[in-house]
């Protein structure tokens, strides 16, 4: 299937090419023609999939070719700021020059700049639904017109707490409008969501094949405690192979202290957490996109949504608080095709969290060590997480680290299972 299949407006067609998207990913060879029509949808398919054009191309082509009106016609709802700014880039890039024109509503920026987009003609609105609620309740922004309402991983949004918002704000939409719902599950309270905001909504779940699986190399190494963590990471950044990462840890403070650490040795490093103020967050940001910055270290907040396509490594520095955390960071990387490292660092004691990560994605994360920075502490022998019994294939066999050849521990050298399930 081709771009120049689905009838898009040739300025679509333009800045899909200039995007350098040859073919459509298989979410948006399903999503583009219903989409297209008119139907109600509920996608649920992995971060990196290509979701974001898959319903924005359907949406800017409307948007074109009824030309433009006086309010604004899709709102696109995204659980953070950086999500929602990042859809705006999209959006924005694929609309091009002259395009339907995009208005990004997100908490933490100045309301002047948003009340002064909102003055000028708007097609295309992404919002935080916080940010969207106290404009709505300022009565600055006028719904009546939206045809197209977009719920981008509306499990996310209802995990932070934004039911009644969406609730509220699809309270104040045409009844007759077109839902398109985006979400990692489509089950328990999505789907619940999902029936009250959609009207004879098609289901599309993707299937999680391994060529669209991201070719994200897995490990997982113990330490000792706090000290030798700290050694482990010296020693992952100054592997070669390593262009960009985003380091996480589990608090702020942490966030902080470690990228200041990093900073001190030298390391073009920079903090991304939730404490900081809108602007620090998107210079953060800058710098990651521009290739400054080479380390960013985020809470999970803070990097939820994080797109940047020269990332090769994610490094779990303290392990995340939601298994479902752990998919989600290792999804920046290995984006769109591209093959990227996923380093988790544990405590012995940590073991239990560990085998609900694994439990959650349905495989194992192998076990490594570092020559000379071994853990002292003896590792249990452990039963390997099976979740199948899939024979590993011979491309899994062959499958090699991003980064250097690593010595294989005991665990290592049993089956090894790929990370295939549950991406978001
Ligand atoms: P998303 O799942 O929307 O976050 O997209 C992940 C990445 O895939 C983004 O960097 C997109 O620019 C890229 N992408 C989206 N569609 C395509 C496509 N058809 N071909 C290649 N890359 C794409």
């Amino acid at each position: 299937m081709r771009f120049t299949d689905f009838g898009l407006a040739p300025t679509l067609l333009q800045s899909i090419a200039a995007a350098g998207y040859h073919a459509p990913t298989p979410v948006q060879a399903q999503t583009l023609p219903p989409a297209l029509q008119g139907s109600d949808l509920l996608v649920s398919s992995a971060t990196g999939s290509g979701k974001t054009a898959a319903f924005l191309l359907p949406c800017l082509h409307r948007l074109i070719a009824t030309g433009p009106q006086r309010r604004p016609r899709v709102l696109v709802l995204a659980p953070t700021r950086e999500l929602a700014q990042q859809v705006g880039r999209a959006a924005q890039a694929l609309a091009g020059r002259g395009g339907p024109r995009v208005a990004v509503l997100v908490g933490g920026a100045p309301y002047a700049v948003q009340l002064k987009a909102l003055k000028g003609p708007v097609d295309l609105v992404v919002a935080t639904p916080g940010r969207l609620m106290d404009h709505l309740q300022r009565g600055r922004l006028d719904l009546a017109g939206i045809s197209t309402l977009v719920l981008d991983e509306a499990d996310r949004m209802l995990d932070l707490g934004f039911a009644e918002d969406i609730e509220a704000i699809v309270a104040r939409l045409p009844a007759g409008r077109q839902t398109l719902l985006f979400s990692a599950t489509l089950d328990g309270v999505v789907g619940r969501l999902a029936e009250r905001v959609t009207r004879a909504a098609l289901r599309i779940e993707i299937a999680r094949t391994p060529e669209a699986a991201p070719r994200i190399d897995q490990r997982l190494l113990f330490a000792d405690g706090h000290e030798h963590k700290l050694r482990l990471l010296d020693h992952l950044l100054k592997d070669q192979t390593l262009k960009q990462a985003v380091v996480f840890t589990a608090t702020k403070v942490g966030a902080e202290d470690l990228a200041r650490r990093l900073q001190q040795q030298g390391h073009a490093a920079a903090p991304l957490h939730g404490d900081m103020g809108q602007g620090a967050r998107n210079r953060a940001l800058r710098a990651l996109r521009e290739g400054s910055a080479r380390i960013l270290v985020a809470t999970d907040v803070a990097a939820r949504g994080l797109d940047v396509p020269g990332l090769t490594h994610v490094i779990n520095f303290d392990l995340p608080m939601q298994a479902e955390d752990y998919v989600h960071r290792i999804g920046r990387t290995g984006r769109a095709g591209r093959t990227g490292a996923a380093w988790t660092l544990a405590h012995h004691r940590e073991r239990g969290k560990v085998r609900g990560i694994e439990r959650y994605t349905g495989a194992s994360i192998p076990v490594a060590t570092l020559p000379g920075l071994e853990p002292k502490a003896v590792i249990p022998e452990q039963k390997a997480f099976a979740p199948s019994r899939r024979t590993p294939s011979a491309a899994d066999r062959g499958r090699r680290p991003a980064g250097k050849p690593l010595a294989p521990s005991a665990r290592e050298r049993a089956p090894r299972h790929d990370m295939r399930h549950r991406q978001h």
